[in-house]
Parts: structure tokens; sequence; C-alpha cells
């Protein structure tokens, strides 16, 4: 039976918190009728979307099974094919570290109409809980949104001296179990060893953390402090601007004055 045409929408869905989300994007979630989303996405969000909406989660979280990218490529297709509205759903903006370059060639590749909706990116989300700025004058004059990973999931080997510049941010995704793997590369780049760097987990979320260290120090404070969470890696003088959360400082003071 012939359909009209179906179309696809790359939405990004913010760092966590619901409120985070574009209205842009709630509006495409509420609107569909196919809702493909990462595991990073939260329930709340999820929620928004319309009863009798197909739902289905299709990844990623590292280490953990997920679809394969060409799964989730031809499901999109066969549900835009059938004449639905499907949203696929992404942590933070889709248009970084999301893949949405790959899926947007398949689906145009196949005739399938397609719109980008931005999102807010882990690295604007951690800068704005934690009250530091990703670009400082004087201080960092260039923000570098970066991974240490290959598409295949291997620590890359070039492309450190990029950012070796000390007056850079440089901001590494998808970098937990490869902080000391990445500031031992920086550092011989010539990244000094004291440059401040940190790991926040779970930005815009209520358990969100900050966990300070000097980048010859990076790895060892991520593998002992951080949790399950999503991390980002900060490094640059930016770093030593962050501050604890005010509610993190709350509960420090009210776990230290009930013990
Ligand atoms: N498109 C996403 C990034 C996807 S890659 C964005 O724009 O934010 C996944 C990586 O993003 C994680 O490994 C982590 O480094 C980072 N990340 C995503 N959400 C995060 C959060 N709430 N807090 C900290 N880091 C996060």
């Amino acid at each position: 039976m012939p359909h009209e045409p179906g179309k696809v929408m790359l939405v990004g869905a913010g760092p966590g918190a619901a409120d985070l989300l574009t209205l842009r994007a709630a509006r495409a979630i509420e609107g569909a009728q196919a809702l493909l989303y990462d595991a990073l996405v939260g329930d709340e969000i999820v929620a928004l979307a319309p009863p009798g909406c197909l739902r289905m989660q299709v990844g990623k979280r590292a280490g953990r099974a997920s679809l394969r990218q060409e799964t989730i490529n031809r499901l999109m297709l066969r549900l835009a094919e059938r004449g639905l509205r499907v949203v696929r759903l992404k942590g933070g903006d889709p248009s970084i570290f999301g893949r949405s370059g790959e899926e947007a060639e398949f689906l145009e590749r196949h005739g399938v109409e397609i719109e980008i909706v931005p999102g807010v990116t882990a690295a604007s989300a951690a800068a704005a809980q934690f009250g530091f700025p990703l670009t400082h004058r004087g201080e960092a004059r260039r923000l570098v949104l970066a991974t240490v990973r290959t598409g295949d999931g291997e620590v890359t080997g070039g492309g450190w001296a990029g950012l070796a510049d000390p007056e850079a941010t440089v901001a590494l995704y998808m970098g937990r179990d490869s902080a000391a793997d990445a500031a031992a590369r920086l550092m011989a780049e010539g990244r000094a060893p004291s440059t401040p760097a940190m790991a926040v987990e779970n930005a815009s979320r209520p358990d969100a953390r900050l966990i300070h260290a000097r980048l010859d120090g990076l790895g060892q404070a991520v593998a002992t402090s951080a949790g399950t969470g999503p991390v980002l890696l900060v490094i640059g003088a930016v770093a030593l601007r962050a501050k604890a959360s005010v509610a993190e400082d709350t509960l420090a003071e009210l776990t230290a004055a009930i013990a």
C-alpha cells in the first residue's frame, strides 16, 4: 500500500536534564510516531512521546550491547518508508560525536527527508553547572571538542599536537577510560603537567560531580573517583574557575554537620 513519505528528525536531547531540551526538540518528540533513543537519554524526556508512539532504545553506552549502526540506519529507513514521523533522539547535540553525519548521509541516499534539531552539548552543560567559561579572554582563546578514540574505539595515535596549545580549552568526549593515556599524549606534545584539568560526570543531572586534578593526575583522579555516568574531561586554565555546585557544597556541609 503506498504511503505518504515519512521523515526522520535527528534530535539533540541535551545533556540529561529535561529542561535543557530545546522547545523544537520537545515538539519533535511530542509529534513522533516512532522514537529511537540512545541510552543516555533520560526517562523524563522519552516520556514526552505520545501514547501509541513506537519507542526503542537503540544504544549506545560504552561497553554495553547496543544495536549496530547499520541496523539503526535500516530501522530508521524502514519506519520512514512506512510513512512514520521518526525521531532519532541522541544525547547532547547530534552533530557532536553523535553520528548525525553518517545517519543523514544514509537516509538522504535512500531519498528520506531529514531534519536536524540541535541540542546542548555536554561541554556547555558542564560549564554552566560548575560556573566556568569554556573560553576566557587572555586565557583560553580556543575551544577544542575532541575525542580520544578512533571509529574502532582505539585511542587515536595522531592529532594530539593541535591540543597542546596552552591557550586551548580541550573538552574530551568519551575519554573516561583513556584519561591517563590522553593526558600522557598531551604532555608528550608539550602541554604542561601542571595544566589545570577536571572530569565532569553526569553534567546537568542531580548526581553531577566535578573532579579536579592537574593534567598529570587526571587519569588517577578519574580512575579512583568517577562513577558509572558519562564523563567529560576538560583540560586548560579555565578548569581553575570551576566551582562545586551549590547543591554539592550544601550536601557536604550537611553531611559534615551530621557526622
Ligand atoms: N552528542 C553528545 C556527545 C556524545 S558522545 C554531546 O553533544 O554531548 C558521549 C560522551 O559525551 C560521553 O562519553 C561523555 O564524554 C559526554 N557526555 C554526554 N553527556 C554527558 C553528561 N551529562 N555529563 C558529562 N559528559 C557527558
